[in-house]
């Protein structure tokens, strides 16, 4: 196989008292547009499950309300399903989904994840503290929507060795990470992701499902660059440089 996974956030416009951060949201014009130009997508929960090969995978992180009808309408259009990330403190509270709204959607055919508890950073928690984030947020999820939870997604892509030695151990399949490339093999642990960010053309979204696409080699480049400065400053110090350049991250 060979899919290029897509991490979207928020998807629309966002009020100016959203809590959601605008460089990772997308227009929903932008979004039907690239679907329709790329074809029906699928989740990675239906792609490991399937013979399904090649499509495009979307993924959702956070929750926000906006995934509802972003949700509802590729099942109007026929355009697929995906896997929604959530943390269940955030669950129904403003500008997040219901717990409702996500058994609706799981329904339809979407896939319900983990994005831990709190939303906090995994790497920067004791292993005890990420026991809590990765079992209290699988249970409670699985207890909510009926279905079971396999997948991790860690907030802000940031995990280490012990974040993929508890997942192994409490069941998740993989982990669905925020470094950029294709997922080439159903049973890869870590699943690489293309993140979409506000100013992305349908074009460039487009293209990062073409086999060799220079747009990931381009993403894969930054986020080695990134990666570095996140290292030897540490999460923290990097976080306050980010938000002095282009925003916080989600
Ligand atoms: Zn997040």
């Amino acid at each position: 196989m060979a899919s290029t996974v897509y991490m979207f956030h928020a998807i629309g416009t966002l009020s100016s008292s959203d809590s959601a951060d605008v460089n990772y949201s997308y227009s929903n014009e932008k979004f039907i547009e690239f679907l329709k130009a790329t074809g029906p997508a699928t989740s990675i929960v239906k792609a490991k499950n399937s013979n399904i090969t090649n499509s495009p995978v979307l993924t959702f992180d956070d929750g926000h309300i906006s995934n509802y009808e972003a949700a509802l309408s590729l099942v109007e259009n026929n355009l697929g399903h995906g896997d929604f990330f959530v943390n269940p403190a955030m669950v129904g509270k403003k500008d997040f989904m219901s717990w409702t709204q996500l058994r609706e959607l799981s329904d339809l055919g979407m896939s319900i994840q983990s994005h831990s508890f709190d939303h906090i950073y995994l790497s920067d928690c004791t292993r005890k503290e990420q026991v809590h984030q990765l079992k209290n947020s699988k249970l409670e999820i699985e207890n909510e929507i009926g279905m079971g939870v396999f997948i991790l997604a860690p907030p802000g892509g940031r995990y280490n060795k012990v974040t993929e030695e508890i997942s192994k151990e409490l069941g998740y399949q993989s982990i669905a990470i925020s470094k950029p490339g294709v997922w080439k093999d159903k049973d890869q642990y870590l699943i690489p992701r293309i993140p979409v960010m506000v100013n992305d053309s349908v074009t460039k979204l487009s293209e990062c499902s073409e086999l060799n696409s220079k747009y990931i080699r381009k993403m894969k480049r930054k986020y080695y660059i990134t990666g570095l400065a996140k290292m030897s400053l540490g999460n923290k110090m990097y976080e306050k440089l980010r938000e002095r350049i282009i925003g916080g991250e989600k």
